[in-house]
């Protein structure tokens, strides 16, 4: 049995899994990452998954030692099924049963199944997602009961243990942003800012503090909110005393 302990990130190329991919680059020997292409509105979020692997090659030269395959699994089946403003030329909006319209049913939980089958096939049983509750959304596929209760499934269906690692699961934006300096300093924010895919409409020619986006979407709210926070907080010392604590 080999020693070396591995992990596969769920990488979508978006804030919250370039942070998880670098938590994980700093708890595992060696990580592979996992991309899904399911029709996505906007193809820019699969283009800053390989900017932002080049960066974290090109500036964390030690623990990007780690860093091993990169895989894109198709997940059309998503899109054929449709009805989603993710996949679907529709507005994002508060739609019925209280959700966004961007929610795209069981899309975490089908994630988690192809991660989980890969891994089977690389000998990889931790994955790592940066599924967070604590957000405004309420998506039930990022709860930590459903993760937790999918990796249970998966462990049973697999005859292995499948963990599932969410360190932002409890976090709110401002905190997922001190993760990151916490994690890789203020080059891991700066690359975070400059190259990674938040807004739902993709958007790449504005550019504001907190990076590229619409800046009107839902998602660009969050993210500037919480931009905003981390910065007003690390600004002055009193911001950083009230620093919350973090528990990857
Ligand atoms: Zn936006």
């Amino acid at each position: 049995m080999s020693s070396i302990s591995s992990a596969l990130v769920l990488f979508s190329g978006g804030q919250d899994s370039t942070v998880c991919l670098a938590w994980a680059l700093s708890r595992f020997d060696r990580v592979e990452t996992v991309g899904f292409d399911y029709g996505q509105r906007h193809a820019s979020e699969l283009a800053a998954r390989l900017r932002i692997l080049r960066g974290l090659r090109a500036n964390f030269a030690g623990k990007a030692a780690r860093l091993g395959e990169d895989h894109l699994l198709p997940l059309d089946v998503l899109k054929v099924i449709g009805g989603s403003a993710l996949t679907d030329a529709s507005k994002i909006e508060m739609g019925a049963h209280g959700l966004p319209t961007s929610f795209v049913p069981g899309r975490n939980v089908m994630f988690l199944t192809a991660a989980a089958a890969l891994g089977y096939r690389r000998g990889i049983s931790d994955l790592v997602g940066g599924m967070c509750e604590t957000d405004f959304s309420g998506y039930p596929d990022c709860r930590s009961e459903t993760v937790q209760a999918t990796a249970r499934a998966l462990s049973l269906g697999l005859a292995r243990d499948v963990r599932v690692h969410t360190p932002l699961m409890a976090m709110d934006k401002a905190a997922t942003w001190y993760l990151a300096e916490e994690l890789g300093g203020a080059a891991l924010v700066k690359l975070i800012v400059e190259e990674t895919v938040t807004c739902y409409e993709g958007d790449r020619s504005q550019r504001h503090d907190w990076g590229y986006g619409c800046g009107a979407c839902l998602a660009c709210d969050l993210r500037s909110a919480g931009y905003l926070k981390y910065t007003g907080a690390t600004a002055n010392q009193q911001g950083i005393a009230a620093r919350p604590e973090i528990k990857p």
